[in-house]
């Protein structure tokens, strides 16, 4: 029996109506540096329809690629609205990337416009020439005549481009399941690879980020997105704010510790998200400059696991609970969230905290054992995490040769390694590449890395495999000291050996500057080995 509801469209076109519309007075907030720039929603969609109006004056149909090679900004965010809801698809390229994989993914996704900021130009213009099905490059907040284009690539001011075109245009009705925007994974191994969000995933993936006991985001929030757009969508937000009227709070360029904690004490956001390694900077800074930043009702930390040590950090010494949540770009990325049972109290309740989190009810996970086996969700039997639901992806663009291996019998497979407790939370031990295989059992780098950084002089701890002729592998611990701190590898050893099983103690360390880190910030043990093998490490 058919039912008798009606078949709506979930597509961004409609998002864009009605979050500029029903939260006209909702703001984008962008930072420049010393003070803040704002746009309403209700400008916000003008300014929307302008950018679509100027697109389609450039050639933008169907469904062509434009692409973004932009910080967090009022700008970006117009191009996130215009660009789906008028049918065609955004690309946000990741400003990151090594210049061979930027022009790789710019001619994979075929590209026809890029809209550039200002202060970025230089970085696109090396690779421009390379990008074969570019025509246009709109320079946003800053100069296009710096910009030489190569033959065949027109380039047109921001400002000018969109100065007199209309504030309105026609949304076209868009099937929910077309495509609406793409990302590529940053690819540790091999060629990039495009995940392709459509409209229905991305609302409903909007959906899940709003609900109460995911990432909370309310119509009463001021969320700080640090997070980048260039990555993952920075984790959803723009949508989800849209839908629940939050406004936004965008960093631009400015994402060092000490304009981070300027925007703070200016803004004072109520929410706020990034990987790790922003905040360990952050905690650093604010030690070393107290300020109050109580107004942040809670912050989301993902993309790499959140140390324990750093939880604990922020909620006793600034009063900010941190909330753990993982996923991937091929999960929208949204898969699983760290909020514990209302039954939990006390230490029960961190030890919930500190897990990659719950799966929702739209998020179907299973764990996958050696032989291909399913095993059971008892907290203890480790696999392979795979995961399935309507914002997940079934493949890469491309077509299904494009790594099928990625995919089993319609699950993804993520690649993380990890435990399930009967009660649907997650405990990641570690990504499969990064297992530490010594004398036939697995150490879990993420464990280890999460003891070392609970000693006090500890910023950083990475940890990665190092060959070993009697063992296969062991850990080699990467240690960056606080500033005016100093400590041993023995002390760190002392410190560890109630901590972790002795097998596991590491007698390799060595004390370096900084952990290498990738284009989206998190510990790059690719390049912590490579170092090694080099024998750039001591
Ligand atoms: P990249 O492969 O470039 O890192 P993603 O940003 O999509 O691309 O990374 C997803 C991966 O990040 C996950 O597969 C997982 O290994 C790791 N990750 C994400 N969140 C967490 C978390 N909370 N704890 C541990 N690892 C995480």
């Amino acid at each position: 029996m058919l039912s008798t509801m009606q078949d709506g469209q979930l597509s961004l076109a409609k998002l864009l109506r009605h979050g500029t519309k029903v939260h006209a007075k909702s703001e984008v907030v962008t930072w420049t540096g010393s003070e803040a720039r704002r746009e309403t929603y209700a400008e916000l969609g003008k300014h929307a329809a302008r950018l679509a109006n100027a697109l389609r004056g450039l050639g933008v149909t169907g469904d062509q690629r434009v692409g973004t090679f932009m910080w967090n900004n009022a700008e970006h965010l117009a191009a996130y609205l215009a660009v789906p809801a008028m049918g065609a698809v955004l690309h946000t390229l990741n400003i990151r990337l090594f210049p061979e994989q930027l022009v790789f993914v710019a001619n994979h996704a075929e590209d026809h416009v890029i809209i550039v900021d200002g202060t970025l130009v230089p970085l696109l213009a090396s690779n421009l020439p390379g990008m074969k099905t570019v025509k246009h490059v709109v320079v946003a907040n800053g100069d296009a005549s710096a910009l030489t284009a190569p033959e065949g690539v027109t380039v047109h001011s921001y400002d000018v481009l969109l100065a007199g075109q209309s504030d309105e245009f026609d949304w076209p009705e868009i099937d929910e399941r077309a495509a609406a925007a793409m990302c590529y994974t940053s690819g540790t191994t091999g060629d990039p690879k495009g995940v392709v969000y459509s409209h229905r995933s991305i609302w409903l993936h909007s959906m899940q980020v709003c609900m109460t006991d995911s990432m909370r985001l309310a119509q009463e929030d001021l969320a700080l997105a640090i997070v980048p757009m260039f990555h993952a969508m920075s984790w959803g937000l723009p949508y989800a704010a849209m839908m629940v009227g939050a406004s936004l709070l965008m960093p631009d360029r400015f994402l060092q510790p000490a304009p981070i904690a300027a925007l703070l004490a200016a803004e004072k956001p109520t929410f706020a998200a990034a990987v790790p390694t922003i905040w360990q900077g952050l905690l650093a800074h604010l030690d070393a400059n107290p300020q109050d930043i109580s107004h942040v009702r809670e912050v989301v930390v993902g993309g790499s696991a959140a140390p324990p040590s750093l939880m604990h950090a922020f909620e006793e010494r600034y009063d900010v609970p941190i909330l753990h949540a993982w996923g991937m770009t091929e999960t929208s990325p949204l898969g699983s969230v760290a909020r514990p049972p209302a039954s939990a109290t006390g230490e029960e309740r961190w030890a919930y905290r500190y897990t990659q989190g719950r799966f929702p009810a739209s998020v179907a996970a299973r764990l996958i054992g050696d032989n291909g086996e399913e095993l059971p969700w008892d907290n203890e039997a480790v696999g392979e995490l795979e995961v399935s639901g309507p914002w997940i992806a079934g493949a890469y663009h491309g077509g299904s040769d494009i790594d099928p291996e990625k995919f089993h019998d319609g699950w993804l497979r993520t690649g993380d390694v990890g435990k399930i407790s009967p009660d649907g939370f997650l405990t990641l031990t570690d990504r499969a590449k990064d297992v530490i295989k010594s004398g036939g059992e697995w150490i879990s780098s993420v464990d280890l890395e999460n003891a070392v950084m609970g000693h006090p002089a500890v910023a950083e701890a990475a940890v990665v495999g190092i060959p070993d002729e009697k063992w296969d592998e062991r850990p080699l611990v990467a240690v960056v000291v606080k500033e005016g701190q100093q400590v041993t590898a023995e002390e760190l050893r002392e410190y560890l050996s109630d901590k972790v099983a002795k097998w596991q103690l590491p007698e390799n360390w060595t004390f370096v500057e900084e952990v290498p880190k990738t284009s989206v910030g998190k510990f790059d043990k690719k390049r912590l080995r490579a170092s090694y093998s080099e024998g750039k490490l001591d």
